[in-house]
């Protein structure tokens, strides 16, 4: 399959070449590719500062650990098991101490230098700087919701669950545990209104501009 989440980041050159506040430096130091691109499309499609902030924290541990060597992107293969690391790491509430504890254990043996990598996370803050002055993208009015941008973001959800099921399906098969010869994994997304049992594609609910069984009933109320 391929992979579709890279539409959209191309060869470019990122633009915060040169922007020398944190989230450029980063950048370069951890060669992030696209980054400043994919931060736009991602905050047009309604992505919030935090998503935003996970984004790029998630992408330099990555990054770190895959510069780190052999045994620990095997430990990190899916999308899934990023984000499951990047949780215990940051570990917020402090509920995770001993698994933290032995996650950095290992992360370190693996020659990952877990306290630099922490130190170059990125605040939700200094996102919202960076896009602001490096990006000329304003955040002042907090993104209200579009079709436009409604669409980008199912699609951009679908298009990643295609990702993990179909990474999910390979590691059945490469552990022999399902034969395929090749497996082609779709996601749709459909939204049934429950009222009338109505089934819709995501864009024909919009360009309905609803369910017709809403609009027959406020049709009926208009004419009372
Ligand atoms: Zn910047
Ligand atoms: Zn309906």
């Amino acid at each position: 399959m391929v992979d579709s989440e890279q539409n959209g980041s191309d060869t470019r050159p990122s633009e915060s070449d040169g922007c020398s506040c944190k989230v450029g430096r980063v950048a370069d130091r951890y060669t992030l590719g696209g980054l400043d691109e994919e931060l736009r499309r991602r905050y047009t499609a309604e992505a919030s500062l935090r998503d935003l902030e996970t984004f790029v924290n998630e992408r330099i541990l990555r990054t770190a650990i895959e510069q780190a060597g052999e045994a620990v992107p095997a430990l990190v293969s899916s999308d899934r098991g990023i984000g499951a690391l990047y949780e215990v790491l940051r570990d917020e509430e402090g509920t995770a101490a001993a698994e933290q504890a032995r996650l950095v254990t290992r992360l370190e043996q693996a020659g990952v230098d877990v306290d630099a990598v922490t130190d170059d996370w990125i605040s939700h803050a200094t996102i919202r700087t960076h896009l602001n002055d490096c990006l000329s993208v304003d955040t002042a009015r907090e993104a209200s919701i579009t079709p436009e941008g409604a669409i980008n973001t199912v699609e951009w959800a679908r298009s990643r669950s295609e990702s993990v099921v179909s990474e999910t399906v390979q590691r059945l098969k490469n552990a022999d545990v399902v034969e395929v010869t090749e497996p082609d994994v779709s996601v749709s997304v459909r939204i049934t209104c429950e009222a009338c049992g109505r089934s819709y594609a995501v864009q024909d609910l919009l360009d309905a501009g609803g369910c017709d069984c809403n609009r027959g009933d406020s049709l009926d109320e208009e004419r009372e």
